[in-house]
């Protein structure tokens, strides 16, 4: 009888360590999901909302104005991209991260024939997972990381060559 009260004592013990272990697993499971689903949801926001919108405003603005816009300011500036234009030229990533703005940058040498291997507008931060959104003119949106960098430049400075007048044929 002596010994069996120590004993159920450890059980009992032995119990609450477990229960605290997967209290605490449990939390840690827990905070990793939602940390990983607002990253998801700062991602298709930056991807869905801002990427594509600052797309269709650039095109409405190269309608209305003749010519392709120079910065995401530019579009905010006559309010092509919306009323709320503000919002939706903050990637909720960077702004998180606390990065300056702008967070997007338009493509340089846009122009009304380009192919859709063009780049419209890609991102300035590498905010998703190390990489950044990257936004074709034919709507594709890619993640590039920074393996991808010296090719992104490549693409743009042959963009900007290509728009040189006096190279083009
Ligand atoms: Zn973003």
């Amino acid at each position: 009888m002596g010994e069996s009260a120590p004993q159920k004592l450890n059980w009992n013990r032995l119990l609450l360590i477990g229960v605290v272990l997967s209290a605490i697993i449990v939390a840690a499971m827990l905070c990793y999901a939602a940390r990983s689903v607002r990253r998801t949801y700062q991602a298709n926001t930056c991807r869905r909302h801002n990427l594509a919108l600052i797309a269709q405003a650039a095109e409405a603005y190269a309608s209305l104005y003749s010519a392709w816009p120079e910065s995401v300011e530019q579009l905010v500036h006559v309010q092509a991209v919306s009323p709320s234009a503000s919002e939706h030229v903050i990637c909720p990533s960077a702004q998180s991260k606390g990065l300056p703005e702008p967070h997007y940058a338009i493509a340089p040498g846009l122009k009304n024939d380009m192919p859709d291997s063009y780049i419209l507008v890609y991102e300035l931060h590498h905010v998703h997972g190390g990489k950044r959104h990257v936004c074709f003119v034919g709507g594709k949106v890619k993640l590039w990381g920074h393996d991808r960098d010296a090719e992104l430049e490549g693409r743009l400075e042959s963009q900007r060559q290509a728009a040189k007048p006096g190279l083009e044929r």
